[in-house]
């Protein structure tokens, strides 16, 4: 069977497809899927643009009803959801359920927004004239994502697209298409209208180019690598007309463990922000800055506590990490392993291939120290389960090393002094600062986002979505 595009409310056939792959049982192919050309776009797009005035003028109460009846079969199809995403992508069946979940949170809450949308009255400062600033949705939007979230980020774009009134052209990552479409049969079966939501997998070099040269999308939302977003950011503004964008990418995200710590909450935070999804999360804590005093004693027991995480078959209940999404993840992190080393960084524990029953990617989390902030270690996304551990004399000099990098995405903290958790939420640069918490784990209520290298554009997430997926207009009437 190849699962279908969903384009102009049909199911389409591609020009190509794709086998997707179990990564942690590679003789496991879990279906074909299309892959669209740079014309599926175009029919997208057309239909996209078709159906937004109808769409956009919709009631809140009907965009609520659809959101909502998505959020509910979601949630309750979590375990189902959640086993597929294990198993196309490799993080462990409680992460791909805990995901499913989240999605349908994220659906159910921007139901809810869009019964809160609203605008403003303000007095003109010329007599008789009225002034009101009200918000519509941006038009078509272009959503391209990545593979490490396969249902959460595709529904955190999805949702506050349409509670927008938006009609969207949805480019899910080629390595996990199954998720995206799941998500998009349930969207459609909630009773979207033709046109609304066009799913079209398929390669970043074909269909996501187009996309973001299409003149008919209006804006493009985007999460992956900073070299792709680089890219798509050049042609989105080069396109005409220019596009707005928001883009989301890596990250480089420092943990600093102080003296004062307390050492259980230090290293709970440090497993899980470090290793957990196998460190495949832009949220991940790579860095992981210790001053002296608690040095020896964190890495003794965070080290512990990681060569006993069960490295295994995601679907396998019993597994902690799951594989590496692939054989080009498994070859970068395989790279960076030598690279440390032989940049002069220590590896205290870990690393290296296990042997698991079944053919995968799998990889063993590696614990780095002796680093310095200029390794190629401590400087580029590796995103893979490699933690490198730099020692610092003090707070002032945690805090100078936690900021010396490219990225902004998220910075966390491990200490018991109020002083320097406020000074940290305060001065660390990046977009969420986590005090006595891993640095990935966020709530879906809230803004997400980074800084510097990390993101681009307005932020994700919780009532801030707005700022990207409506545009504001300003309304003069005279009385
Ligand atoms: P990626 O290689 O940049 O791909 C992301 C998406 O862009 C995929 O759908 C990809 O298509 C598409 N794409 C590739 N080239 C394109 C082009 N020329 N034009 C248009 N689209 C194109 O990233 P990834 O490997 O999937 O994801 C890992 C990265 O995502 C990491 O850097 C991670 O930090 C980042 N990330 C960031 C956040 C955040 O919120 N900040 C969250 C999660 C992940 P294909 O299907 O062909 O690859």
């Amino acid at each position: 069977m190849v699962y279908k595009n969903f384009i102009a409310g049909s199911w389409a056939d591609g020009n190509d497809a794709t086998r997707n792959i179990n990564p942690s049982d590679t003789n496991d192919v879990i279906a074909e899927f299309a892959r669209g050309s740079a014309e599926d776009v175009d029919r997208a797009v057309e239909a996209a643009r078709t159906a937004f005035p109808a769409w956009s003028r919709s009631t809140p109460q009907r965009r609520h009803d659809i959101l909502k009846r998505a959020s509910d079969e979601v949630i309750t199809r979590a375990d189902e959801l959640g086993r597929i995403l294990s198993r196309e992508e490799g993080k462990t069946l409680a992460e791909g359920i805990g995901e499913a979940t989240r999605a349908g949170q994220v659906l159910g809450f921007f139901a809810g927004e869009c019964l809160r949308t609203g605008g403003e009255s303000i007095p003109s400062v010329r007599p008789g004239v009225g002034v009101e600033v009200t918000r519509e949705g941006v038009g078509v939007v272009g959503l391209i994502t990545p593979w490490n979230f396969p249902i959460a980020i595709p529904a955190w774009k999805i949702a506050p697209a349409l509670a927008w009134g938006n009609c969207v052209v949805f480019k899910p990552a080629d390595l996990v298409p199954h998720s995206a479409w799941m998500l998009t049969d349930i969207l459609v079966r909630a009773g979207l209208p033709e046109g609304v939501l066009n799913l079209v997998m398929g390669r970043g070099s074909v269909v996501g180019e187009r996309m973001v040269s299409h003149p008919g999308i209006d804006a493009v939302s985007f999460t992956g690598s900073v070299s792709t977003g680089r890219r798509i950011a050049a042609g989105c503004v080069g396109s005409q007309p220019m596009k707005k964008i928001q883009m989301e990418m890596g990250g480089k995200n420092p943990f600093v463990v102080l003296d004062d710590a307390d050492l259980d909450v230090a290293v709970e935070a440090a497993l899980n922000g470090a290793f957990y999804s196998t460190g495949q999360r832009c949220t991940a804590s790579s860095r992981l800055i210790v001053t002296e005093g608690i040095h020896d004693r964190f890495i003794e027991a965070l080290s512990q506590r990681m060569t006993a995480l069960r490295v295994g078959n995601a679907l396998d209940e019993a597994t902690q990490i799951g594989p590496v999404v692939d054989q080009s993840q498994l070859d970068t992190d395989l790279e960076y392993l030598e690279r440390g080393q032989s940049d002069g960084a220590h590896l205290f524990a870990g690393g290296g291939q296990p042997r698991v029953n079944t053919p995968g990617y799998y990889f063993a989390p590696a614990l780095f120290t002796e680093v310095k902030s200029d390794m190629a270690i401590a400087r580029e996304e590796i995103f893979g389960p490699i933690a490198s551990v730099i020692r610092v004399r003090d707070y002032d000099e945690a805090l100078a090393v936690a900021n010396d990098t490219d990225f902004g995405l998220s910075a966390g903290i491990a200490t018991t002094s109020l002083k320097h958790a406020a000074d940290f939420r305060r001065n660390a640069e990046a977009g969420m600062v986590m005090v006595n918490l891993p640095t990935a784990g966020v709530d879906y209520h809230v803004p997400f986002g980074g800084r510097k290298g990390s993101s681009y554009g307005p932020r994700e997430q919780g009532a801030y979505a707005r700022e990207f997926y409506s545009t504001v207009k300003t309304g003069y009437t005279a009385h």
